[in-house]
Protein backbone atom coordinates (compact mmCIF):
# COMPACT_ATOMS: atom_id res chain seq x y z
CA UNK A 1 0.00 0.00 0.00
CA UNK A 2 1.36 3.61 -0.94
CA UNK A 3 1.46 5.95 1.69
CA UNK A 4 2.09 9.81 1.65
CA UNK A 5 2.52 12.22 4.30
CA UNK A 6 2.17 16.03 2.60
CA UNK A 7 3.41 18.10 6.16
CA UNK A 8 3.15 22.00 6.31
CA UNK A 9 2.03 24.79 8.58
CA UNK A 10 -1.19 25.00 6.97
CA UNK A 11 -2.33 28.21 8.89
CA UNK A 12 -4.94 28.40 7.27
CA UNK A 13 -5.35 25.85 4.66
CA UNK A 14 -5.69 27.73 1.22
CA UNK A 15 -7.49 26.56 -2.20
CA UNK A 16 -4.05 25.58 -2.90
CA UNK A 17 -2.89 23.25 -0.25
CA UNK A 18 -6.79 21.62 -0.92
CA UNK A 19 -5.73 21.05 -4.52
CA UNK A 20 -2.34 19.19 -3.66
CA UNK A 21 -4.56 17.24 -1.20
CA UNK A 22 -7.22 15.98 -3.72
CA UNK A 23 -4.16 15.20 -6.25
CA UNK A 24 -2.10 13.29 -4.07
CA UNK A 25 -5.37 11.16 -3.00
CA UNK A 26 -5.93 10.22 -6.32
CA UNK A 27 -1.93 9.44 -6.35
CA UNK A 28 -1.62 7.20 -3.34
CA UNK A 29 -3.63 4.65 -1.59
CA UNK A 30 -3.28 7.38 1.62
CA UNK A 31 -2.37 10.79 1.72
CA UNK A 32 -1.95 11.93 5.38
CA UNK A 33 -1.75 15.37 5.77
CA UNK A 34 0.70 16.03 8.70
CA UNK A 35 0.18 19.55 10.67
CA UNK A 36 3.02 21.05 12.18
CA UNK A 37 3.28 22.01 15.73
CA UNK A 38 5.67 24.40 15.94
CA UNK A 39 5.66 26.81 18.79
CA UNK A 40 8.92 28.86 17.35
CA UNK A 41 6.71 29.82 14.25
CA UNK A 42 3.72 31.55 16.31
CA UNK A 43 0.83 31.23 13.48
CA UNK A 44 -2.35 32.19 13.56
CA UNK A 45 -4.19 29.14 14.40
CA UNK A 46 -3.67 26.78 16.67
CA UNK A 47 -2.60 23.60 15.58
CA UNK A 48 -5.78 22.12 16.71
CA UNK A 49 -7.68 24.87 14.52
CA UNK A 50 -5.61 23.63 11.62
CA UNK A 51 -6.03 19.87 11.77
CA UNK A 52 -10.22 20.81 12.20
CA UNK A 53 -9.64 23.19 9.21
CA UNK A 54 -7.97 20.58 7.28
CA UNK A 55 -10.45 18.21 8.11
CA UNK A 56 -13.61 20.34 7.35
CA UNK A 57 -12.55 20.94 3.86
CA UNK A 58 -11.37 17.90 3.13
CA UNK A 59 -14.34 15.77 4.33
CA UNK A 60 -15.09 14.50 0.70
CA UNK A 61 -12.00 13.16 0.08
CA UNK A 62 -12.58 9.20 1.09
CA UNK A 63 -8.47 8.72 1.98
CA UNK A 64 -7.03 11.49 3.53
CA UNK A 65 -6.14 11.70 7.28
CA UNK A 66 -5.36 14.45 9.10
CA UNK A 67 -2.65 14.87 12.22
CA UNK A 68 -1.17 17.11 14.06
CA UNK A 69 2.92 16.55 14.25
CA UNK A 70 6.03 17.98 15.61
CA UNK A 71 9.77 17.29 15.00
CA UNK A 72 11.34 15.88 11.85
CA UNK A 73 9.28 15.34 8.50
CA UNK A 74 10.77 12.35 7.75
CA UNK A 75 10.01 10.80 11.57
CA UNK A 76 6.58 11.14 10.97
CA UNK A 77 6.75 9.82 7.82
CA UNK A 78 8.18 6.41 9.51
CA UNK A 79 5.55 6.43 11.98
CA UNK A 80 2.83 6.85 9.54
CA UNK A 81 4.48 3.79 7.52
CA UNK A 82 4.95 6.31 4.74
CA UNK A 83 6.98 5.83 1.47
CA UNK A 84 7.03 9.15 0.44
CA UNK A 85 6.72 12.94 1.33
CA UNK A 86 4.36 14.97 -0.93
CA UNK A 87 5.40 18.85 -1.51
CA UNK A 88 3.75 21.60 -3.60
CA UNK A 89 6.16 23.90 -5.81
CA UNK A 90 4.79 26.89 -6.80
CA UNK A 91 7.59 28.99 -8.33
CA UNK A 92 11.14 29.52 -8.83
CA UNK A 93 10.83 30.84 -5.14
CA UNK A 94 10.16 27.66 -4.13
CA UNK A 95 12.74 25.51 -5.65
CA UNK A 96 15.65 25.96 -3.91
CA UNK A 97 14.00 25.71 -0.26
CA UNK A 98 12.27 22.89 -0.95
CA UNK A 99 15.18 21.23 -3.53
CA UNK A 100 17.64 21.60 -0.12
CA UNK A 101 15.23 20.08 2.28
CA UNK A 102 14.02 17.06 -0.41
CA UNK A 103 18.17 16.25 -0.13
CA UNK A 104 18.42 16.91 3.64
CA UNK A 105 15.93 14.10 4.33
CA UNK A 106 17.30 12.30 1.79
CA UNK A 107 20.40 11.72 3.83
CA UNK A 108 18.37 11.84 7.34
CA UNK A 109 16.18 8.47 5.65
CA UNK A 110 17.16 7.07 2.19
CA UNK A 111 14.46 4.59 2.15
CA UNK A 112 11.64 8.30 1.93
CA UNK A 113 11.01 10.23 -1.29
CA UNK A 114 10.07 13.59 -1.53
CA UNK A 115 7.83 13.87 -4.43
CA UNK A 116 6.96 17.71 -5.60
CA UNK A 117 3.42 18.02 -7.20
CA UNK A 118 3.47 21.46 -9.82
CA UNK A 119 0.72 23.58 -8.81
CA UNK A 120 -2.93 24.32 -10.22
CA UNK A 121 -2.02 27.23 -12.66
CA UNK A 122 -4.92 29.36 -10.84
CA UNK A 123 -3.15 28.81 -7.59
CA UNK A 124 0.49 29.54 -8.48
CA UNK A 125 -0.03 32.91 -6.30
CA UNK A 126 -1.86 31.90 -3.25
CA UNK A 127 0.05 31.49 0.01
CA UNK A 128 -1.46 31.45 3.59
CA UNK A 129 0.58 34.58 4.49
CA UNK A 130 -0.67 36.11 1.57
CA UNK A 131 -4.51 35.61 2.27
CA UNK A 132 -3.62 36.76 5.92
CA UNK A 133 -2.43 40.20 4.92
CA UNK A 134 -5.48 40.70 2.21
CA UNK A 135 -7.55 39.71 5.33
CA UNK A 136 -6.00 42.07 7.88
CA UNK A 137 -6.84 44.99 5.10
CA UNK A 138 -10.64 43.51 5.68
CA UNK A 139 -9.96 42.23 1.38
CA UNK A 140 -12.05 39.74 -0.34
CA UNK A 141 -10.70 36.45 0.83
CA UNK A 142 -13.72 34.70 -1.04
CA UNK A 143 -11.24 33.24 -4.25
CA UNK A 144 -8.59 31.99 -2.07
CA UNK A 145 -10.10 29.52 0.81
CA UNK A 146 -13.55 28.16 1.58
CA UNK A 147 -16.30 30.07 2.71
CA UNK A 148 -15.80 28.05 6.38
CA UNK A 149 -12.04 29.31 6.62
CA UNK A 150 -12.72 32.65 5.61
CA UNK A 151 -15.48 33.12 8.40
CA UNK A 152 -12.43 31.43 10.54
CA UNK A 153 -10.16 34.26 9.42
CA UNK A 154 -12.66 37.17 10.10
CA UNK A 155 -13.48 36.00 13.61
CA UNK A 156 -9.36 36.08 14.51
CA UNK A 157 -9.49 39.37 13.02
CA UNK A 158 -12.51 40.11 14.93
CA UNK A 159 -10.57 39.22 18.51
CA UNK A 160 -7.10 41.41 17.50
P1 LIG B 1 5.45 25.36 5.08
O1 LIG B 1 5.38 26.25 6.28
O2 LIG B 1 6.03 24.02 5.34
O3 LIG B 1 5.96 26.01 3.82
P2 LIG B 1 2.82 25.66 4.00
O4 LIG B 1 1.57 25.39 4.75
O5 LIG B 1 3.09 27.07 3.61
O6 LIG B 1 3.94 25.00 4.84
O7 LIG B 1 2.85 24.78 2.70
C1 LIG B 1 2.81 23.38 2.76
C2 LIG B 1 3.08 22.83 1.37
O8 LIG B 1 2.06 23.27 0.49
C3 LIG B 1 4.39 23.29 0.75
O9 LIG B 1 4.91 22.22 0.00
C4 LIG B 1 3.98 24.41 -0.15
O10 LIG B 1 4.88 24.57 -1.24
C5 LIG B 1 2.63 23.92 -0.63
N1 LIG B 1 1.76 25.01 -1.05
C6 LIG B 1 1.46 26.13 -0.40
N2 LIG B 1 0.63 26.92 -1.12
C7 LIG B 1 0.42 26.27 -2.29
C8 LIG B 1 -0.31 26.57 -3.49
N3 LIG B 1 -0.95 27.72 -3.64
N4 LIG B 1 -0.30 25.65 -4.48
C9 LIG B 1 0.38 24.51 -4.33
N5 LIG B 1 1.11 24.16 -3.24
C10 LIG B 1 1.13 25.03 -2.24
Amino acid sequence: MAIAVYPGSFDPATYGHIDIIRRAGSLFDEIIVGVLNNSAKSPLFSVEERVNILKRVTEDVPNVKIQAFSGLAVNFARDCGAQVIVRGLRAVTDFEYELQMAQTNRVLAPDIDTMFLTTSLEYAYLSSTIVKEVNVFQGDISKFVPPFVAEALQEKYKQK
